[in-house]
């Protein structure tokens, strides 16, 4: 049966708004970015339009874009992008986060093989995959992020693979799903510290979160496992020094702690600019607590110089064992 649509007679329909859970919200105060914050506009290098492109031919989603990430200009000229997968829209609705959220489309079955191929495309030596939140699917999106490790580590088995996942709360057996894919840093990112969850990431829990990251160490001692945190939100200094505590029981190599920034005024304003002399005396403190590596910088990322951190983590932890024979 063939059913005709006559669209012409169709009122045009209102642009769908990003986060529709946000729209009615009151806008929130934005506060003036500090001299430190202040980056440079994304200019027309070359490695910047390279990987663009490579980015555009292989239809892929980067947090980069998505979160409207301040380093896109430093890192893209240098061909580094951090993968999106399985869709560009979230089912959480975190009120830090600028990822589109709503009912995601089904996954794409060809996903793995495009990331792969821009992998190699852009001569990556060391790649930071992370994806939206899937709690539609019955294993959070488990088996795909699999998938795209196993056709990376395929086509690029060169290239060193940071698995940036969500927290697959209520998937049992998903995390170790993606331990047995072996990326070679698994990251989960806490976010802030438990104080803060509700008004901050209201869809997750801090101790799942933790015990995750100390499930990973249990499955595959080898594995680094990294962590990060936004600042700025409104914590107290104690409770980032209890959050480093908590991640050191959990075992965690590698932390990362950046300045929040509001992405839009509907989002969960910024409460205090941090100063880069209080990164800096946390990066002392995350030292002297055990991590083998703190970055800890005002645009400190996630994913930001992921490539050149996974070397200096490596060098950290053979040059501990080295000091503990
Ligand atoms: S820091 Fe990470 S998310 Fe931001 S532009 Fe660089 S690679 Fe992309």
């Amino acid at each position: 049966m063939t059913v005709l649509i006559d669209r012409a007679g169709d009122a045009p329909r209102p642009a769908r708004p990003r986060h529709p859970e946000k729209a009615h919200r009151p806008d929130q105060p934005s506060a003036k970015k500090p001299a430190w914050i202040r980056v440079r506009a994304p200019g027309a290098t070359p490695g910047f339009a390279d990987t663009n492109r490579i980015v555009r031919e292989h239809k892929l989603a980067t947090v980069c874009e998505e979160a409207r990430c301040p380093n896109i200009g430093e890192c893209w000229e240098k061909k580094h992008a951090t993968f999106l997968v399985m869709g560009e829209t979230c089912t959480r609705a975190c009120a830090f986060c600028n990822v589109r959220t709503g009912l995601p489309e089904p996954l794409d079955d060809a996903e793995p093989a495009r990331v792969a191929d821009a992998v190699a495309k852009l001569g990556l030596s060391h790649v930071v995959v992370t994806s939206v939140d899937r709690d539609d699917l019955a294993d959070g999106g488990a088996a795909h992020l699999a998938r795209v490790i196993g056709a990376i580590r395929e086509a690029s088995p060169a290239t060193t693979i940071e698995a940036l996942t969500p927290d697959f709360l209520r998937k049992d057996g998903a995390l170790e799903v993606v331990v047995a894919a072996r990326p070679d840093v698994f990251n989960h990112n806490l976010e802030t510290v438990p104080s803060k969850y509700l008004a901050v990431r209201p869809g997750a829990r801090y101790f799942h979160s933790l015990r995750l990251l100390q499930r990973v160490k249990e499955l595959d001692p080898a594995m680094f496992t990294k962590s990060g945190i936004m600042v700025g939100l409104g914590e107290e200094r104690s409770e980032v020094l209890q959050l480093m505590d908590d991640l050191r029981t959990a075992d965690v190599d590698f932390l990362t702690i950046g300045q929040y920034l509001q992405p839009t005024p509907k989002h969960h304003p910024v409460v205090r600019f941090v100063a880069p002399e209080e990164f800096a005396s946390y990066a002392t403190i995350g030292a002297a607590k055990g991590f083998l590596l703190v970055s800890s910088t005002p645009l400190t990322r996630s994913s930001h110089h992921a490539g050149e951190d996974f070397a200096r983590l490596k060098a950290a932890r053979l040059a501990r064992l080295e000091a503990t024979e």
